[in-house]
C-alpha cells in the first residue's frame, strides 16, 4: 500500500473530465447535477466554503514550486526543500489527525462525491437501482433529526439477544449472527475467507485473532507512562459507553474492568505486527475436528451453521495460540462477563450509526484522545465515507463515469508496462542474485496482473434493500451482505477480477496471493498524475507509486510467494541470505529515525514499505530515463529535469501530523512518516547526489548506501 488512507476509508477526488477526454456517460452525469440546486448545504450561511459540494475538482499541478522551500539546502534536508512551502500553507484541519497531499486529494474527492449523492438523494425520479441505493442511503444518513429521535433504539434488538442468553452454550450461534452484522469485525475473534497460502486457486475459511477495542495488542502490553495513561482513559471510555446503555456508574466501572481483563488476555496471546509480517507464522491449516480440539469450550458446528456455511472442512487458523487463550477465557469467564464484553463491542461498533451522545463519546476517545483530533468530522463527510465503505462499487461507478477516461487508463497502463520493463532490466543486472533465482523472479514479475481504475465487473448490490428512512437498518443490511459475500467465496473458484479498494480511493495496493497490482481511478489524478505536466514529475510521483506496488511482490513479505501467489520458496539459499543482508541495511537505516518525542521507527514493521519506496523510486528513474532517452529535456521553473523528477517524487509525501497521531502510527502504521519516505530514499541514490551536486559528508549523501532492487 502507498498510504494508510485505506484504513480511514477516505473517498476520492475527481479531476475534470475535460483534461482526460470525456468519459462514457452515466445515466446521470456531472452536467445534470450542475443544473440542479444543491440545496440547503449551499444556502446555509453558517457553513464555510469547504463545507459545500463541488462539481469539479480544483486543479493542483503535479509539481508546484510554491510548495517548495528554496531557502532550504536540498543536500541537507530534501524533504524540507521539496515540501517546506506545502507544510507552511497547509495546516491540519480541525477534523483531521494529519494532513497530506493524499488526504487533501481525498477530501476534494469527498466533496465531489457529496454533490453526486446530494443530487441523488434529493431527486429520486429516474434513478437506476444503484443510484436509488446510494441516494437513499445518503439521505437516511444525513437525516440527523431522525437519527436523534431514535436514540439508542436501534441497539435494542441486539442487546435483547445478548441479555437473553441463558447459558454459554448459546454463545457460538449468537456470535455468528453478530459477526455477520458487523462484517466480521472481530468480536472475540475474526472469521472470514481468503486464498489458501499453499494453493492460491482455493478460497478457504480463515479464523484469525481479534477481540480488541484498542487499535493494537501493544496498547495492552506496553508499560511506559503514556501507555498506562491511555489504558486508564480507555477504561473510562468503555464505562461511559456502558452508562449510555443505561448501566449505573458503579456497575459500569466494574464491568469495564472485566472487559479490560478479557481484552488484555487476548492481546497478550496475539502476535505482534512484526511477527505477523512472516506469512509462515499465519498459516496453520486444520480440519473441523482439529479446530474443535483447539477450543473445546466453543462449539464450531453451531457457529458455522448460523453463518450459513454448513460444514466446511478446511480452515486456516492464523494464530493457534490465540485460540487456546480464547478458549481459556470463554471457559473461565462468567456468563455476565461475556454478556458485558458483547454489549460493549456492540455499542462500540454501532456508535457511528447512533445518536449524538454515542457519536460524540466515541469521537472523544478514538478521535481526540487517541489521535489528537480537536473536532468531529462534519456529518456529510461521515456519510459520504459510509456510502463508500458499504456500497463502494455502486458509488464508484458514478465516480468513474465522471472522472476516468479510457485515455487515462491507457496512459497509466503504458507507464505500468514501462516500470515492469525497467524491473526486468534491473533484475537482469543485479550483481548479488544468481541466475536460478533471477529466472524465478522474472517469471513472477511477468505474471503480475495490472488492474487499472476500476473492476471490469461491478459488484451486484441487488439483494441489499436500502430505504431512505432507516439509517441503522441500511447499515446492518449492507454489512450482512458484505459478510455473506466474503463467506460465500469459500470453496468457489477465485475471482481474479475482484478489487479490495473502491474506485474513488486515493491509494493503491499489491496482493501477493493474486500477484496483481491495483490502481483505483482515485489515485490517478492531479497532483499525483498530471497530464499537463512534463514527464519528470509524473514518473517521479505516479511512476514511483507503480514501482512501489510492484516492488511489494519482492519485499520481505511478498518475495515468499511465487508467481501463482503460493507461499513457496523460490530462492537459492545464497540469494536468500544476500537478500536478508541487504534488507537489514534498510532496517538499520530507518531504525535511527525519530517519529515523535522518544519514539523511533519500528523498522522491522516498516521494512516492506521502506523497501518498496526505495525500489519504486529506482524503477521509476530507470523507466523515465528510458522514456526520454532521445529527447532533449528543458529546465523548467529553475530546476533541471533530474531535479524535477526528485521534487515531483517528494511532493506526493508532503504532510503535517499531530503528535498523538504519530504515536499511534508508530505502533500501527507499516509506513514511515513522510519525511523519511523522502529523505530515506534519496540518501541511497547516487543519481540524487549528482542531480543536486551534493558533496560526500552532507546529510543527504549516505556513506554505505542500501540497494536491493
Ligand atoms: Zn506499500
Amino acid at each position: 500500500m502507498r498510504s494508510l488512507f485505506m484504513k480511514v476509508l477516505f473517498v476520492l477526488v475527481a479531476f475534470t473530465a475535460v483534461a482526460f477526454g470525456q468519459a462514457a456517460p452515466a445515466n446521470r452525469t456531472a452536467s445534470d447535477a450542475k443544473s440542479r440546486p444543491l440545496g440547503q448545504a449551499l444556502a446555509n450561511p453558517a457553513l464555510t466554503a469547504a463545507d459545500t459540494p463541488i462539481l469539479s475538482l480544483p486543479y493542483t499541478p503535479g509539481l508546484e514550486t510554491e510548495f517548495m522551500d528554496k531557502s532550504a539546502d536540498p543536500c541537507v534536508d530534501f524533504y524540507q526543500y521539496s515540501c517546506g512551502g506545502w507544510m507552511k500553507k497547509n495546516s491540519i484541519p480541525a477534523d483531521q489527525p494529519s494532513w497530506g497531499v493524499y488526504g487533501k486529494l481525498a477530501q476534494d474527492n469527498q466533496r465531489f462525491l457529496w454533490g453526486i449523492l446530494d443530487d441523488l438523494a434529493r431527486n429520486p425520479s429516474g434513478r437506476n437501482p444503484n443510484q436509488q441505493k446510494i441516494g437513499d442511503y445518503f439521505a437516511a444518513c444525513m437525516d440527523e433529526a431522525g437519527v436523534e429521535k431514535l436514540g439508542a433504539n436501534p441497539l435494542k434488538p441486539p442487546l435483547d439477544q445478548i441479555n437473553g442468553m441463558m447459558s454459554k452454550k448459546q454463545l457460538p450461534a449468537l456470535l455468528a449472527q453478530i459477526h455477520l452484522r458487523t462484517e466480521g469485525n472481530g468480536m472475540f475473534f475474526g472469521f472470514g475467507s481468503n486464498q489458501d497460502y499453499g494453493d492460491s486457486t482455493q478460497v478457504i475459511a480463515f479464523a484469525s485473532a481479534g477481540g480488541l477495542g484498542l487499535p493494537d495488542r501493544d496498547y495492552y502490553t506496553k508499560s511506559d507512562p503514556k501507555s498506562v495513561e491511555l489504558r486508564q482513559k480507555y477504561l473510562l471510555h468503555v464505562q461511559r459507553m456502558l452508562e449510555l446503555l443505561g448501566d449505573l456508574p458503579d456497575a459500569a466501572q466494574r464491568e469495564s474492568a472485566g472487559i479490560m481483563a478479557v481484552e488484555t488476555a487476548l492481546a497478550k496471546a496475539s502476535l505482534t505486527r512484526v511477527e505477523r509480517r512472516e506469512p509462515h507464522n499465519l498459516y496453520h491449516k486444520v480440519d473441523l475436528t482439529q479446530l474443535q480440539a483447539l477450543t473445546p469450550g466453543f462449539d464450531w458446528s453451531s457457529y458455522l451453521k448460523e453463518t450459513g456455511l454448513g460444514q466446511p472442512d478446511t480452515f486456516n487458523v492464523t494464530e493457534p495460540a490465540f485460540y487456546r487463550e480464547l478458549d481459556h477465557q470463554l471457559q473461565t469467564a462468567s456468563l455476565d462477563d461475556i454478556k458485558n464484553y458483547l454489549r460493549w463491542h456492540t455499542v462500540h461498533s454501532a456508535a457511528p450509526f447512533l445518536s449524538a451522545g454515542f457519536v460524540n463519546a466515541d469521537f472523544d476517545f478514538f478521535g481526540k484522545t487517541l489521535r489528537g483530533v480537536p473536532q468531529l468530522r462534519a456529518r456529510w463527510k461521515r456519510c459520504v465515507g459510509l456510502v463508500d465503505r458499504q456500497l463502494g462499487e455502486a458509488l464508484g461507478q458514478e465516480f468513474v463515469s465522471r472522472t476516468f477516461s479510457p485515455e487515462m487508463k491507457q496512459r497509466t497502463l503504458t507507464m505500468t508496462n514501462q516500470i515492469e520493463q525497467a524491473m526486468t532490466a534491473d533484475i537482469g543486472q543485479l550483481t548479488w542474485m544468481g541466475p536460478e533465482t533471477k529466472q524465478n523472479a522474472l517469471t513472477k514479475l511477468h505474471a503480475v496482473v495490472n488492474k487499472i481504475g476500476y473492476p471490469d465487473k461491478w459488484r451486484d448490490y441487488t439483494s441489499v434493500a436500502i430505504s431512505r428512512d432507516d439509517f441503522s437498518g441500511n447499515a446492518e443490511r449492507a454489512a450482512v451482505f458484505e459478510s455473506k459475500r466474503r463467506l460465500n467465496k469459500i470453496g468457489k473458484p477465485v475471482d481474479r477480477g475482484e478489487w479490495s479498494m473502491t474506485p474513488p480511493t486515493v491509494n493503491a495496493y499489491y496482493s501477493s496471493r493474486m500477484n496483481d497490482i491495483n490502481f483505483p481511478a482515485g489515485v490517478l489524478q492531479p497532483p499525483l498524475y498530471d497530464p499537463k505536466m512534463d514527464d519528470a514529475p509524473n514518473y517521479g510521483n505516479t511512476g514511483g507509486t507503480i514501482g512501489h506496488e510492484l516492488t511489494h511482490g519482492f519485499d520481505d513479505q511478498g518475495r515468499k510467494f511465487d508467481a501463482q501467489g503460493n507461499l513457496k520458496d523460490w530462492w537459492t539459499a545464497r540469494d536468500d541470505q544476500d537478500f536478508e543482508a541487504r534488507a537489514q541495511c534498510v532496517v538499520d537505516q530507518y531504525a535511527r529515525y525519530v517519529v515523535v518525542d522518544e519514539i523511533k521507527i519500528n523498522s522491522k514493521l516498516t521494512e516492506g514499505e521502506d523497501i518498496a519506496d526505495l525500489g519504486g523510486l529506482i524503477l521509476a528513474w530507470m523507466a523515465w530515463k528510458d522514456q526520454t532517452k532521445n529527447t532533449h529535456l528543458q529546465n523548467r521553473d529553475g530546476l533541471t529535469p533530474e531535479q524535477r523528477f526528485f521534487v515531483g517524487n517528494a511532493q506526493w509525501a508532503c504532510e503535517n501530523d499531530r503528535p498523538e497521531n504519530l504515536r499511534m502510527n508508530a505502533i500501527t502504521d507499516p509506513h514511515s512518516p513522510g519525511k523519511y519516505r523522502v529523505n530515506g530514499l534519496v540518501v541511497n541514490l547516487p543519481e540524487f547526489e549528482k542531480a543536486f551536486a551534493c558533496k560526500p559528508g552532507q546529510p543527504m549523501v549516505k556513506e554505505n548506501r542500501c540497494r536491493i532492487w
